[in-house]
């Protein structure tokens, strides 16, 4: 793989997976939805922004009847000690009934797809499936059920192909992790 390094605001990354490889994972995981939801028609909800550009080649290998929306987190201070608060904003499909595929980058301690569960579970779908990019299992410290995962990652902060760092990166082909100085 050819190594190449990028500079984003103060901080070095270098190449960790290549384009090819991750549209290579992709297409397997589309496939093994296409199998295990056939004659269905699932409903893929993806979050924004991270999850654009997986949701897009994703979509392009699923063959089965099926729809897709987006929903986003949006993150507020709460007037309670708790701190930040995510609260999904753009749900407007009636999802109760539905088989629905939660389209995500990355899930890491678990916390923000625990709230999305939450959240949706309360509208009375068929099943509620997760559907991620990236998981990195050392950070885990929610118990959440991860049907598809495309790569299991180390703990180190990765941008690319849709996740950023503060605001950036995001249109990268490739995946870059984090040099360390
Ligand atoms: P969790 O709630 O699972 O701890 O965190 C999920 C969110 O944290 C992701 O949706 C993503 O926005 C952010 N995140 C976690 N790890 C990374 C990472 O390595 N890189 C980037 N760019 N975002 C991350
Ligand atoms: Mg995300
Ligand atoms: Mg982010």
């Amino acid at each position: 793989m050819i190594m190449s390094r990028v500079t984003i605001k103060d901080k070095t990354f270098e190449t960790s997976i290549p384009e090819t490889e991750i549209l290579e994972r992709v297409k397997q995981v589309a496939n093994r939805i296409n199998k295990d939801f056939e004659g269905k028609t699932p409903l893929f909800l993806a979050v924004l922004n991270g999850s654009f550009m997986y949701a897009s080649d994703l979509m392009k290998n699923i063959t089965i009847p099926c729809e897709i929306s987006f929903v986003k987190l949006a993150s507020y201070e709460g007037t309670t000690s708790t701190g930040a608060i995510k609260e999904v904003i753009g749900l407007n499909n009636d999802i109760s009934g539905r088989e629905v595929i939660i389209v995500e980058d990355i899930v890491d301690t678990g916390a923000t797809m625990k709230r999305m569960l939450e959240t949706l579970g309360t509208r009375n779908p068929a099943g509620l499936h997760i559907c991620t990019l990236l998981l990195k299992p050392g950070k885990l410290a929610v118990p959440l059920n991860i049907e598809y995962a495309a790569f299991e990652i180390p703990n180190d902060f990765i941008v690319g192909y849709g996740l950023d760092y503060d605001q950036e990166g995001r249109n990268l082909r490739d995946i870059y992790t984090l040099v360390k100085d």
